[in-house]
């Protein structure tokens, strides 16, 4: 083949990016070349990073700056605000493409199936996190009324969704969060958040980092009960085979032995508490009943019969991501992923030829963004061998320029690289007057504009 090998990444957060850099780095970009089209349907990219990462944590962010020098390449395209399949569908990508790369992550809150999770007041982490995160397409306001709250979960999505409730508004106005999320916060009443797990210390998913940022908040006293702190066989065997799970009990236990201080936000980790029902009243979520649990010796818990009601206001649950489905496409509905075999879409038990997956969407909604590298280096180096090897058909239009008449033609309204820079400039002028590094722009109508879509 003479000309590049043209290859479409379908979302541009880590792991698509990660992809696009690995194709780059490739002995085919030397020779005849690769040249990659990152299709994004929001108006600016970096997936979670902009849209999940909580917006006190400016050190993981810095992250993007490496993905900005990978997005620099000439040889990488950036087709923000375009959406698969509504824009740009399977066959149109065929049609462009030696190979499509699905790098679509996980955007929605897990079911948690317990009575009550309809309730107003009863909210997904995903939706909290979008609108604190200035994400386009939800509702400008959160109801933020009740004075004690809880968190389902003991991950870091929980960690994140407890900290930004008990820290006040001010200590998050240096951060990039937008003005309507500032004003919400302002009138935040939460003074107690509860952090519900099922499980004991040792089996807590936090990292140990993120565990002790929650105490370096001069507003968030953190509180462990010493009852709370227990391990059988399966747990001391889980601390002494992973050397996170036995940092983040050390800090647990170091809280729990610890006098409470009169910081004036309570943030409580509750563990063997396990979440059977959220009370409500008229409609509205009124408290939660967890019923005790205990260790049963191999690190898993059984329930003890003993319940609890909590008198609570809001319900946050934060037991996990979901990626959606993606058409024409086949899907896994028990792991929520697309099935493949070393990033290679696998259908009736073929591979679909050209067709690729990597990141959440491939491996589930687990794991830091620096897991999507190694993911996005086996999809890419299997991709390179299909090639290498005759595997990839053959795009009827592999001219650069199709795609670009084909969305012109469709009335799309894109973004590029270039209007990423434009709106990051915007984002930037923005924090300025007030000192800050930027101020995120919120709404889709804005983002196009400021990227000069
Ligand atoms: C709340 C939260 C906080 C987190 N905090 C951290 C942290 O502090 N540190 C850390 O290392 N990791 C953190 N993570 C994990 C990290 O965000 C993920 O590991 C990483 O983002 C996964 O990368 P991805 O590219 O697979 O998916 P994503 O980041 O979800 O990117 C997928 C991209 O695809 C786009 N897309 C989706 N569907 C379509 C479609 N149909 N058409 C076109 N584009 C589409 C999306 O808009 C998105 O831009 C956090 C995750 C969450 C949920």
């Amino acid at each position: 083949m003479s000309r590049p090998l043209r290859v479409a990444i379908v979302g541009a957060g880590p792991a698509g990016i990660y992809a696009a850099d690995a194709l780059l780095k490739s002995e085919v970009a030397a020779e005849p070349g690769v040249s990659v089209d990152l299709f994004e349907r929001m108006p600016a990219p970096f997936g979670l990073i902009r849209y999940g990462v909580a917006p006190d944590h400016p050190r993981i962010k810095g992250i993007i700056t490496a993905l900005h020098q990978v997005l620099d390449k000439p040889q990488i395209r950036l087709f923000g605000n375009v959406d698969y399949p509504n824009d740009i569908t399977l066959d149109d990508l065929r049609a462009f493409y030696d190979a499509v790369v699905f790098s679509t992550g996980a955007t929605a809150d897990r079911a948690l199936p317990v009575p009550g999770v309809d309730l107003d007041g009863s909210y997904g982490a995903a939706d909290f996190v979008s609108w604190y995160d200035g994400h386009p397409d939800v509702p400008r306001t959160w109801p933020l009324t009740a004075d004690k709250v809880a968190v389902l979960g003991v991950g870091n999505v929980a960690l994140d969704v407890a900290r930004v409730l008990a820290k006040t508004a001010d200590e998050l106005l240096p951060t990039e969060i937008p003005a309507n999320v500032y004003d919400g916060l302002k009138l935040n009443q939460a003074k107690e958040i509860h952090v519900f797990g099922r499980r004991g210390p040792a089996q807590a998913k936090f990292s140990p980092m993120e565990l002790r940022e929650l105490d370096h908040s001069p507003s968030i006293e953190v509180i462990v009960d010493p009852e709370d702190i227990d391990y059988d066989e399966g747990s001391i065997a889980t601390r002494r085979g992973n050397k996170q799970a036995d940092m983040v009990a050390k800090t647990l236990e170091n809280w729990a032995i610890r006098d409470v201080g009169d910081r004036p936000h309570k943030l409580f980790l509750h563990f063997f508490e396990s979440p059977v029902e959220i009370l409500g009243e008229d409609g509205k979520v009124v408290g939660l009943r967890t019923e005790r649990t205990a260790l049963d010796g191999t690190g898993n818990v059984k329930g003890t019969g003993e319940f609890k009601d909590w008198d609570l206001g809001a319900v946050y649950r934060a037991v996990g991501y979901l990626s959606d489905a993606l058409p024409k496409l086949p899907w896994d509905e028990a792991t929520g992923t697309v099935p493949d075999e070393g990033g290679r879409v696998i259908e009736n038990g073929e591979h679909l030829q050209s067709t690729y997956v990597t990141g959440w969407i491939r491996r589930g909604p687990i794991g830091l963004i620096g897991h999507t590298k190694g993911d996005a280096n086996e999809t890419v180096s299997n991709l390179l061998d299909d090639h290498a090897n005759g595997r990839l058909h053959t795009p009827s239009s592999p001219a650069p320029e199709a795609v670009e008449a084909f969305l012109a033609e469709r009335q799309v309204r894109y973004t590029t690289w270039d209007g990423w820079y434009r709106l990051d400039s915007a984002e930037k002028a923005l924090g300025e007057p007030q000192g800050r590094e930027r101020v995120k722009i919120v709404e889709r109508e804005d983002m196009l504009r400021a990227s000069g879509a």
